[in-house]
């Protein structure tokens, strides 16, 4: 019998049926976190303040023996969230323990220096990593915990370990890089065989950056747009144009312009709905194709297009 409580998303556990809702998407990935204290205390982040919260997310605790068949039974891959403390990777490779095999499962995991991260081999099929920001300035003020360059090293080395594109690196746009900036790190990530996985800045009341603004939608499609040029070897951020740290897209760029472009892109299957905006609102990464308004899109971008 396991003894272990694991929180769930919002969105996952209204698909399992544990919390009222509708679900605007059927929801492929069920999204789990590790409980306890995180002590990393990034500063767009509430994890370290409220354990039940992540980006805008609640999420709800459980008993993991109670969850695996109704995880295993309706979705096609599990996302374990770490939250930093002590033996976390043993922890995680604990709970993974618990599942059957019978669906993949991703890690999504910051550490200081990703010893021991091996031990997940044959566990995990993919490994998130947060880098989440495109420049060391950033990244030293607002992860203050970790380390720029032992994090690109480690992104290195534990992509030699699980593979090609098994690696993922979760970066978010808006905590002050320019277009550029993320461009350029999308095409360094994806040369040593890293898959970027794009993520909007949002503002959570109770953290430093509360006060701040999302991204400029605009700008976002635009590094939505580069983003899937370089991940589908059509374009390289060295024949990319730039003004101002602005990317300048031409026409043969912008036929490009599908809906697949904006949803969520990471794991496959890796849908997270509305982690990054309200459903009400402007949506940052759709987490299906068929709620990618492509006309309104494509209008705005080929409206202002410079080149
Ligand atoms: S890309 Fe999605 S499924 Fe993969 S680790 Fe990141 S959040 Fe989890």
């Amino acid at each position: 019998m396991i003894v272990m409580n694991v929180l769930l998303s919002l969105g996952s556990a209204v698909k399992i049926g544990y919390k009222k809702g509708t679900a605007l998407h059927e929801q492929k990935t069920c999204y789990l976190m590790m409980d306890g204290e995180c002590n990393a205390g990034c500063l767009y982040c509430i994890r370290a303040t409220n354990k039940n919260k992540l980006s805008r997310i609640p999420w709800y605790s459980y008993d993991l023996e109670e969850l695996i068949p109704n995880i295993e039974s309706k979705f096609e891959r599990i996302c374990i969230q770490s939250v930093n403390h002590n033996n976390l990777v043993s922890e995680i490779k604990e709970i993974i323990s618990n599942f059957s095999n019978s669906i993949p499962i991703s890690v999504s995991i910051s550490l200081k220096d990703y010893k021991g991260i091996e031990k997940l081999y044959g566990h995990a099929d993919k490994i998130g990593i947060g880098l989440d920001c495109a420049r060391k300035d950033i990244f030293e003020k607002v992860k203050p915990y970790y380390k720029w360059d032992k994090t690109w090293e480690s992104l290195e080395k534990v992509s030699e370990i699980f593979g090609d594109y098994n690696v993922i690196c979760h970066l978010i746009c808006g905590l002050g890089e320019a277009e550029q900036d993320m461009i350029s790190t999308f095409q360094k990530l994806f040369n040593f065989g890293v898959y970027p996985s794009l993520f909007s800045f949002t503002p959570i009341k109770g953290t430093k950056y509360e006060k701040s603004h999302q991204p400029n939608i605009e700008s976002y499609r635009r590094l939505q747009l580069a983003h899937y040029l370089i991940t589908s070897n059509i374009r390289t951020y060295e024949d990319m144009t730039f003004q101002g740290g602005k990317v300048l897209f031409d026409n043969h760029d912008l036929s490009y312009i599908r809906e697949e472009v904006f949803i969520t892109r990471g794991c496959p299957s890796c849908d997270r709905p509305f982690y990054n905006e309200s459903p009400k609102g402007t949506i940052y990464n759709y987490p299906n194709q068929k709620m990618v308004d492509l006309i309104e899109i494509k209008t705005n971008m080929i409206n202002h297009k410079i080149y």
